[in-house]
């Protein structure tokens, strides 16, 4: 109940709105961040500063806090089936596993009957020349963990493209090859579940991606109902098959004909769900901090109709022209250094909600 003190792992922005979420719900918030003043400190109660794994600290944050949750899906799981075994963690740390490996994600999703591109794991220059001819000359070679926002990817669009050293460039670490999927729409649908196991989605968001990085969600996304249908029966497989309480992004290529493969879920709030904040009454981020703390969850209808562009790098010294505009929500995360590529803020443009016919 509010009053309570909610740990969170992790200090970027994510952390940053889930506890000003959790503020507005009357709770407490103490962060586990290694980066003095980091972004979700500037807002919450307190912070440890100390690594993630760092084992007094996560003693600390266990002493300290009535429940922990984490904003962002490395945080490594040793560290949170520790914190799990002092207070109840949410979303599980198998949530975690599941998602920190991008062949055991692409397994668990084809174990729940969900449609993905086609993988194969590979672990030297050799495989990945043969499955790259099985594949037709066209796929996507990415590195099975620590990738994000495009890094640790390289793809082959070219039949007959060169693939020498791809091996060492990501790092000569495990790989997983992925068939090139011809999409016409990049979704995303986030998803929540409370402890007694009822679901929850938003309407999916179309992403637009520059250079590896979402620079754009467009609600409602302009793809048949029948994807935007199997997107959020997908998710809430997802969700019963891991026990999951909390809100989960699960992103999803859409076809020409509408078929709907998942490529990856977020074990957290979701860039791709910033929108929710302005589009809607209760945003993804309280959506989070009510299911964790066993709250009544809301409905996730939108008012509005949105635009969600991120702001990156120096885009941020747009600000005084966003702020005159009428119908614009900007949020900025705090961050005191800009860097190109970086995650500044962002900002929904809200428009009246078309009605079908
Ligand atoms: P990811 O890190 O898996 O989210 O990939 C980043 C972006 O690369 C995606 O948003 C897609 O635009 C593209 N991409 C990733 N995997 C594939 C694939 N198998 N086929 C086509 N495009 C892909």
């Amino acid at each position: 109940m509010p009053g309570r003190t909610i740990g969170i792992v992790g200090g970027g922005q994510l952390g940053r709105m889930l506890a000003m979420a959790a503020a507005r719900l009357g709770f407490h918030t103490i962060i586990l961040e290694p980066e003095d003043k980091c972004p979700a400190a500037q807002v919450a109660g307190s912070q440890i500063t100390a690594a993630y794994d760092d084992p007094d600290a996560l003693d600390t944050l266990a002493v300290l806090s009535d429940i922990i949750t984490y904003e962002f899906e490395n945080v490594p799981v040793d560290a949170a089936r520790v914190l799990a075994d002092k207070k109840p963690v949410f979303p599980p740390p198998r949530a975690l596993e599941v998602s920190q490996d991008r062949l055991l994600e692409k397994q668990f999703l084809r174990d729940c009957g969900i449609k993905t591109a086609d993988f194969v794991a590979v672990d030297s220059q050799q495989e990945i020349d043969d499955a790259l001819a099985q594949m037709g000359g066209k796929a996507v070679l990415k590195t099975r963990r620590l990738g994000y926002d495009g890094k640790g990817q390289k793809v082959f669009d070219q039949p007959g493209q060169d693939t020498d050293h791809s091996f060492s460039e990501l790092g000569s670490v495990p790989l997983i090859l992925e068939s090139l999927v011809p999409f016409v729409a990049e979704i995303s649908v986030i998803a929540v579940r409370s402890p007694d196991g009822e679901v929850m989605s938003y309407d999916p968001a179309q992403n637009h991606h520059k250079g590896g990085i979402l620079r754009r969600s467009v609600v409602p996304a302009d793809v048949p109902q029948s994807s935007i249908d199997a997107a959020k029966k997908a998710a809430d497989t997802i969700l019963k098959r891991l026990d999951y309480v909390g809100v989960v992004g699960v992103e999803f290529f859409v076809n020409s004909d509408g078929e709907v493969l998942a490529n990856e879920l977020a074990p957290r709030v979701h860039n791709s769900g910033h929108w929710t904040e302005a589009a809607c009454v209760v945003s993804q981020f309280e959506q989070h901090i009510r299911a964790i703390c066993g709250l009544p969850l809301a409905d996730c209808a939108r008012h509005s109709d949105c635009e969600m562009y991120n702001i990156i790098g120096d885009e941020v010294s747009q600000l005084p022209a966003l702020l005159k505009q009428a119908d614009t929500v900007v949020h900025l995360y705090g961050k005191a250094e800009v860097r190109p590529g970086r995650k500044m803020g962002h900002y929904t443009r809200l428009k009246p909600k078309h009605l079908p016919a």
